[in-house]
């Protein structure tokens, strides 16, 4: 049986809106296993190492980033 880590990191993932990101870093802050890389004009997710926790989607203040589901 999955833990919920597993299940969550191969069903869901990050979605950042580049559009409305403006490189605050207030996600990367918060991530726990450090799955969000930034620079001040780039920002990418590491998913596979996202566990899909949601704190950087919650933590957004312009509301960049959201949960998909992953393709399988
Ligand atoms: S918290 Fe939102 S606006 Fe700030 S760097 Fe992360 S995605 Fe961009
Ligand atoms: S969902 Fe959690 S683990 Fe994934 S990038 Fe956001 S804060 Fe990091």
């Amino acid at each position: 049986m999955l833990n919920a880590a597993v299940r969550n990191q191969t069903e869901l993932k990050v979605i950042v809106d580049h559009e409305l990101c403006c490189y605050c870093g207030a996600c990367v802050a918060v991530c726990p296993p450090d799955a969000i890389f930034l620079t001040d004009s780039f920002l990418a997710i590491d998913q596979e190492t996202c566990t899909a926790c949601e704190r950087c989607t919650k933590m957004c203040p312009v509301h960049a980033l959201t949960m998909a589901e992953a393709a399988q």
